[in-house]
């Protein structure tokens, strides 16, 4: 919470243009028995953390979306919604205004540490770094073996319709927040900010990048939860990795004399651009503590990076989903 009230602030002081929403976010309860436990969490934000909370009962939820799937679910009134693309645009901009170097296309092959910090191989040249920090989340690669058996990389996909007749948009996300299910699998969904289309999203059974496969494992899911965009073409569909941890919580910190920071479990837009600035500070000798820093950075016995198993067990959390386990 933390680090979504510092990125909000930071886009707003640095007037970074990526089409920021207060939309809110609404929860749905897939089974009927999800719903209790769900709205109970949330009045316990409510209380505990400060964080507005409604709870909207099955007869209610067409005001909030129009689909027949859910029992009711809940709004967080805090969350917002933002284009990431343009949030790294703004963020490079800043950069270079204030004479940063940015190189793109120039991957790390080795690193080796001598007594004036770290040599890197980058192509075929060497670039010698004293101080040096690792960001690599979901492509973290054998550079870094011992972040990257610390870290399960996830594919993460997206589809956009074509822009839809504004009536039909509206029935299915009414006033215009995030949107997102008790499912286990974690499909998410949004219209543009030009409100016209909706982009759908969810995790990809397959580590690789299989667009007809996540496409139309997408659709199939978009289809269920609205029968009525059955017509709608899709536009466009993209993925990339994301990282989940052991614990489920973000890393942050210094191992073999290299900085680190990974492991958002999927919500890395407020906890990656937080955490780097936060470690950052620590880099530059300032104060950048955060509530992450004490924490272990596990790995389990034979994991060596490798996530073999991910797709077995995507492939049950769907089946879970389907059948309502
Ligand atoms: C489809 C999709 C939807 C998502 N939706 C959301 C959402 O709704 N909310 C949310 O909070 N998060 C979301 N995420 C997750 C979020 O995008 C990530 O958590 C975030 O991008 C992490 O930022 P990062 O800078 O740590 O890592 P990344 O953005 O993954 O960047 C890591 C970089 O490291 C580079 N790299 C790796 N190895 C090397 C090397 N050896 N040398 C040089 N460079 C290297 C890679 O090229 C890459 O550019 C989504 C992700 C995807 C893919």
């Amino acid at each position: 919470m933390a680090g979504y009230d510092w990125l909000l602030s930071f886009i707003e002081d640095e007037a970074i243009d990526c089409d920021l929403s207060r939309c809110g976010r609404f929860r749905g309860a897939l089974q009927p028995s999800h719903f209790k436990p769900l709205a109970e969490q949330a009045e316990s934000f409510a209380q505990k953390l400060d964080y507005p909370v409604s709870i909207i009962d099955k007869s209610q939820q067409h005001t909030e979306v129009g689909s027949e799937l859910y029992h009711g679910g809940v709004v967080y009134q805090k969350d917002a919604s933002l284009n990431p693309a343009k949030l790294l645009k703004g963020l490079i901009e800043r950069c270079q205004a204030a004479g940063v170097t940015l190189v793109d296309q120039a991957e790390v092959t080795h690193i080796k540490d001598n007594s004036a910090g770290f040599r890197l191989t980058i192509n075929s040249y060497s670039l010698q770094a004293s101080t040096l920090l690792i960001a690599t989340n979901g492509y973290t690669t054998s550079v870094t073996q011992e972040l990257k058996r610390r870290v399960l990389p996830i594919r993460s996909s997206m589809i956009a319709t074509e822009p839809l007749p504004e009536a039909l948009i509206n029935s299915i996300s009414p006033r215009k927040r995030t949107h997102g299910g008790t499912d286990r699998l974690v499909f998410y969904y949004r219209t543009s900010p030009d409100g016209q289309r909706l982009l759908f999203g969810g995790r990809a059974l397959s580590y690789h990048d299989k667009p007809q496969e996540y496409y139309s494992f997408l659709k199939q899911n978009m289809h269920s939860l609205f029968p009525q965009l059955e017509q709608a073409k899709i536009a466009n569909a993209w993925s990339g990795l994301v990282a989940y941890s052991f614990d489920h919580i973000p890393h942050l910190g210094k191992q073999n004399g290299m900085y680190y920071a990974m492991g958002y479990c999927g919500s890395g837009v407020a906890r990656a651009n937080y955490l780097g600035h936060k470690i950052a500070l620590q880099m530059i000798g300032k104060n950048g503590d955060t509530g992450f820093d004490h924490f272990d950075f596990p790995s389990k016995a034979l994991y060596f990076g490798n996530p073999w198993f991910m797709p077995a067990i995507l492939r049950w959390h769907s089946f879970a989903d389907k059948w309502g386990l």
